[in-house]
């Protein structure tokens, strides 16, 4: 079988368990041989994180250094340009050869944002979409065009991951988190307590640094 590889890209402003345990969980669920963590850079007409680069990348570097399933990329990181996901998997398609599955993950909430997203339709030409659950948003997409798009994408059966080096999108069984990275600012701005929402090395870090306080 071809190891199906699966590159998870964001901002991780803090990265916490509603990154990590969806895909631990999807990891168990249909076999990925590895996951890439890609923080990316965020343009500069958009909010900025809260957090350096740099910061952001330690995070990530301490939330995985027990987790073999995980691996870091900060080319989008070290990059002055904006990250687009679709110019990514592109480059990532030319390294790895035209035959080897490749999937992108996101959550729910992005899912039905996707078809905003630069050269969305793109993106499924060069890697298959691997969607994890979040709680509160729904399985359909707000207009009829992008449900066409997705219902003409979407496939139950996860061997077909691994059989197609791309161009489907699996909506995956994962467990619900109800935890974003804002919620975790929110709530250490306000001084309370996180430790069911992230890695203990993670949250000793933030607190270290005087983070979103
Ligand atoms: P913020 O609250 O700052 O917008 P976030 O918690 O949504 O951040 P991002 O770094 O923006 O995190 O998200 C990276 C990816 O992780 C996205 O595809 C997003 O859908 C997914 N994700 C984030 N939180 C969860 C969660 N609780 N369950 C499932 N997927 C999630």
């Amino acid at each position: 079988m071809n190891h199906l590889q699966a590159l998870y890209g964001g901002t991780f402003d803090p990265i916490h368990y509603g990154h990590l345990k969806p895909v631990e969980a999807l990891a168990n669920l249909i076999g990925l041989s590895g996951v890439i963590i890609m923080p990316n850079n965020v343009p500069p007409h958009r909010p900025q994180p809260k957090a350096s680069s740099q910061q952001r990348k330690q995070m990530v570097e301490l939330a995985i250094a027990d987790k073999p399933l995980f691996t870091l990329d900060d080319r989008e990181l070290l990059r002055d340009s904006p990250s687009y996901t679709a110019q990514t998997v592109r480059a990532w398609r030319e390294e790895q050869g035209p035959q080897r599955p490749l999937a992108f993950i996101i959550g729910l909430d992005s899912l039905l944002t996707f078809p905003s997203w630069y050269q969305y339709d793109t993106i499924l030409d060069n890697c298959h979409l691997i969607v994890t659950r979040r709680p509160g948003y729904p399985l359909t997409m707000a207009r009829e065009q992008d449900q066409q798009w997705l219902d003409a994408h979407l496939t139950p059966h996860a061997d077909e991951l691994h059989a197609l080096p791309a161009g489907r999108i699996f909506i995956a069984e994962t467990p619900w988190f109800n935890i974003s990275a804002t919620l975790i600012r929110e709530r250490i701005s306000h001084g309370e307590e996180c430790d069911d929402l992230l890695p203990p090395p993670v949250l000793d870090y933030i607190n270290q640094q005087g983070l979103y306080r």
